[in-house]
């Protein structure tokens, strides 16, 4: 269960007890709990709702803590998808999987284009916010069970299973293509344009996550040698 849902629903049940214990002691003290409550409806009403706001309002801001630490350690703060640590795990056990139940892994490795270029001319929050509408852009595409991460300062990598090396390329050309078009407005007047190059492999028999994500980035390299803004592989 969500973690500010799991927390709200703890504040409620434990904004019962102030209202409750005092029934209690009355009750121990001779008042019987129907009369009681119908002595006193107002101080008991206040008793269950004011601490019952106070609790859930606690609940809800604790929960929201909980929740961006534990994403935290999976999931890269500026961009808020996955990060590396999360990344190698992941390329780990699908590569044991794909071994294992003899179905296709594909990799796309990507990198921008003279993105040092970007942060000299607009500044490094501009800089950002490229990553940020780029990692924002690209989240759309995938489907649920692709891992997209960033794995390096300006590097991006989406580890598709049950994907075929055809299939990863027209992936990889719709992701080159959408960032192409991408503009990045900053400042509210600038326009912002940037490309990617890519390569993309698809994991062989016996093959190990190292060697896969080494040819991943034999390819990549291969884009940026033949003039960058393309795919290989
Ligand atoms: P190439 O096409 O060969 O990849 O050129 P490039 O300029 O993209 O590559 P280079 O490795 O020379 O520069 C990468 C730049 O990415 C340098 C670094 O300042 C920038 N960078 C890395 N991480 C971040 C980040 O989190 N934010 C911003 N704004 N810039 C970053
Ligand atoms: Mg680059
Ligand atoms: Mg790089």
């Amino acid at each position: 269960m969500n973690k500010i849902y799991l927390r709200a629903l703890q504040g409620t049940v434990l904004s019962t007890g102030a209202p409750l214990g005092w029934l209690i002691i009355n009750y121990c003290n001779g008042s019987g709990i129907y009369q009681e409550l119908q002595q006193n409806p107002m101080l008991y009403s206040y008793m269950l709702f004011g601490t019952m706001a106070v609790f859930i309002g606690f609940g809800i801001h604790v929960g929201r803590y909980e929740q961006l630490i534990t994403s935290l350690a999976f999931k890269d703060a500026l961009t808020r998808i996955y990060n590396l640590r999360y990344f190698r795990e992941r390329l780990k056990d699908e590569v044991a999987n794909s071994h294992r139940y003899h179905h296709p892994l594909s990799l796309i490795y990507f990198d921008l284009d003279f993105f040092k270029k970007i942060n000299d001319q607009y500044g490094h929050p501009a800089g950002d916010k490229v990553l940020r509408s780029i990692a924002n852009t690209i989240k759309k595409t995938t489907r649920i069970n692709d891992v997209f991460a960033r794995v390096g300062g300006e590097e991006f990598a989406v580890l598709l299973p049950r994907c075929d090396l055809a299939n990863a390329r027209l992936n990889a050309e719709r992701i080159r293509s959408s960032v192409e078009k991408l503009n990045v407005t900053y400042n509210r007047s600038q326009t912002i344009n940037i490309t990617v190059s890519a390569g993309v492999v698809c994991l062989t028999e016996n093959e190990t996550a190292k060697a896969l994500y080494g040819r991943a980035d034999k390819n990549l390299y291969s884009s940026k040698q033949a003039g960058r803004n393309q795919v290989t592989g």
